[in-house]
């Protein structure tokens, strides 16, 4: 079992705090192990809760069709949310329940070191940037410990309200550009100088 499959098993047992005594399932969230780019939603809502996936629901058809606008399916990258269990009645997570699930979003970042973290909605943008307005941040990459975060609407928000969806829709469009400029991480220096160069990772946009 991967470390991030390990990981997903504790999620599903956990029970630090008082979400586990209402959720049907946690979600701890899907993926591939060296995904480019990582999406932070906000919490699991009513589908979420019932299959253990995330972005099961109105929201991730939306997401897959933003997804889809950059030529990208689900499986290509992770998705996950800033709570692994459902707030009752889609509630706001609280300060509390974000703390006690911090853990296991730091791992999983720690673990997939993606090459850009994308924020959905204010709850995964204040873990980076926790003074700011995301109307004022959407769309705009920047580096937080080394590590390029590019904040945007939520796809749920953004799916009833006209102007936030050409918004979320604009920004998924300038996505591969914005990763292509993702800081690249600093040349190895080969330990033998004579051995030929070793092939580049695909890349999911060229
Ligand atoms: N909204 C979220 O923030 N996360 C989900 O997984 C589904 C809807």
């Amino acid at each position: 079992m991967s470390e991030l499959e390990a990981l997903a098993e504790r999620v599903r047992a956990c029970v630090d705090c008082p979400l586990a005594a209402t959720r049907v399932r946690a979600v701890p969230g899907e993926g591939p192990e060296r995904p480019e780019l990582m999406f932070i939603g906000e919490g699991p809502g009513f589908h979420e809760d019932q299959q253990g996936r995330p972005f099961v629901g109105p929201a991730g058809r939306f997401l897959e069709q933003l997804l889809a606008s950059i030529g990208l399916r689900r499986e290509e990258v992770f998705i996950t949310n800033v709570v692994k269990c459902r707030p009752p009645g889609n509630r706001d997570p609280m300060p509390g329940e974000i703390e006690a699930c911090r853990k296991h979003l730091d791992r999983q970042i720690e673990l997939l070191e993606p090459k850009a973290v994308v924020t959905l909605g204010r709850f995964s943008m204040g873990r980076y940037f926790p003074r700011e307005t995301i109307s004022r941040i959407h769309g705009r990459p920047r580096v937080v410990n080394g590590q390029t975060v590019i904040p945007m609407y939520h796809p749920a928000a953004a799916l009833h309200q006209g102007s936030l969806r050409a918004s979320i829709e604009e920004d998924f469009l300038k996505l591969p550009q914005m990763v292509e400029q993702a800081a690249a991480p600093p040349e190895e220096t080969p330990a033998q100088p004579s051995q030929p160069p070793q092939p580049k990772q695909p890349r999911l946009f060229s």
